[in-house]
């Protein structure tokens, strides 16, 4: 195998994908909840995205940024709108739209002493080295220190250690609103308001890594809706292309800070992918989609909450929208005997972490899918259950 070691991967080769579904090589099919790690927001192989891949690759692929095109102009305007926000810089993928944001920090401290960017333990925020730098997870950064200064982390929760931490030297703090890959966690609307109220005081920016909880995934367009806090800075990426690889961060007046030269990104926002996006955010940003989700997630949590009195490895359901996660007792199960099991099922499932199963589908989704999804994950239970004696 000459593609590096770095995933640990399943042996399954997939061919061809539809909505909810992927088929393997052999022709066997699968019901994908994992919808590329929550990338593939409107389904596999969505008429309309399908659409606008043909119709602007007839036209203009990639341009550069050295000149205007109207697909990106639009696609920045269409965010902005529904944000209110001021504007916005497009990039490849989550990991560049954090090192975006970090930078974005940086500049606003500039000249003031301020450099110091505060971080949540537990939290993902992607692979570069900056990025990494703010990602409260060890197994992550190990081999990669030192990574860059003057950053610290923040128990998550924890009101009395950002209180600790936050002082005039900090230029930013990065934040989730749900935790993705650290296993679907919540942040308390106190413990946020509290990093708003103490953002304002040191004339610090907040910073929202919405790269997985964005983009319609919770039910609200932007994940920061489900609050009463508006971020300065919000990063997203996954669902922003339905699948095409772009990453977008976007500033209020306050964090609008870069001038000429001072951030670039070769293939960022090209024609072909704000094409695809302006689809993307045209069909989920309609307000009738949006409630869908909320209706959707709300009945797949319900089923799963109701399976919590039938499992005892099951300690709760978490999250919101079509973003759950269900919290296992690790003494009894691991995330990845459950993803293995479920493939004799036919059914792709995701971890957030040992102890917890992500529940990501397409925001597409149908009622029908997610009761086959819950007929499939009882299967795939009541197997464990007999195999394992629990
Ligand atoms: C996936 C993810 C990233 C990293 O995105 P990449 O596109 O893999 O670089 C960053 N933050 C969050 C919250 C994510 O879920």
């Amino acid at each position: 195998m000459t593609i590096m070691k770095t995933y640990k991967r399943f042996d399954l080769n997939f061919v061809k994908g539809e909505g909810t579904y992927l088929y393997e090589k052999n022709g066997d099919e699968y019901l994908d909840f994992v919808a590329g790690v929550a990338v593939n927001a409107l389904g596999h192989s969505n008429e309309k995205v399908i659409e606008a891949i043909k119709k602007q690759s007839e036209k203009l692929i990639h341009i550069s940024n050295l000149y205007y095109d109207d697909n990106q102009i639009m696609l920045a305007d269409k965010l902005v709108e529904l944000s209110n926000h001021e504007s916005v810089f497009f990039c490849n993928s989550g990991t560049e739209a954090i090192e975006g944001a970090l930078k974005v920090a940086r500049k606003y401290g500039y000249g003031n002493d301020k450099t110091k960017i505060l971080y949540l333990k537990n939290s993902f925020h992607g692979r570069t080295l900056g990025a990494l730098s703010v990602t409260g997870q060890e197994k992550y950064q190990k081999y990669y220190k030192p990574l860059i200064g003057d950053v610290e982390e923040v128990e998550f929760n924890n009101i009395d250690d950002l209180k600790n931490k936050m002082d005039d030297k900090v230029c930013g703090i990065i934040v989730e609103p749900i935790q993705g890959e650290g296993g679907i966690n919540l942040i308390d609307s106190d413990f946020l308001n509290e990093i708003k109220m103490l953002c304002d005081k040191n004339d610090a920016l907040l910073i929202f890594d919405e790269v997985q909880s964005g983009i319609g995934r919770t039910g609200k367009f932007f994940a920061y809706q489900n609050y009463d806090v508006v971020p300065d800075v919000v990063a997203m990426a996954k669902g922003l292309g339905s699948g095409v690889p772009i990453g977008a961060f976007m500033v209020n007046k306050k964090a609008d800070v870069f001038d000429y030269g001072d951030h670039g990104c070769t293939f960022g926002g090209n024609p072909l992918v704000t094409a695809v996006s302006n689809v993307v955010v045209d069909t989920i940003s309609d307000e009738l989609f949006l409630n869908e989700v909320k209706i959707k997630g709300k009945y797949l949590k319900d089923k799963l909450q109701s399976m919590e009195s039938e499992y005892a490895f099951i300690k709760g359901i978490r999250g919101i929208g079509l973003l759950l996660g269900i919290q296992l007792d690790i003494d009894m199960i691991e995330s990845k005997e459950i993803i293995e099991k479920a493939l004799e099922q036919k059914l792709l499932i995701i971890g957030a972490g040992v102890d917890v199963i992500r529940v990501v589908p397409a925001l597409t989704v149908s009622v029908e899918e997610i009761d086959e999804f819950i007929i499939k994950l009882k299967n795939t239970l009541d197997s464990i259950v007999l195999e394992k004696k629990l």
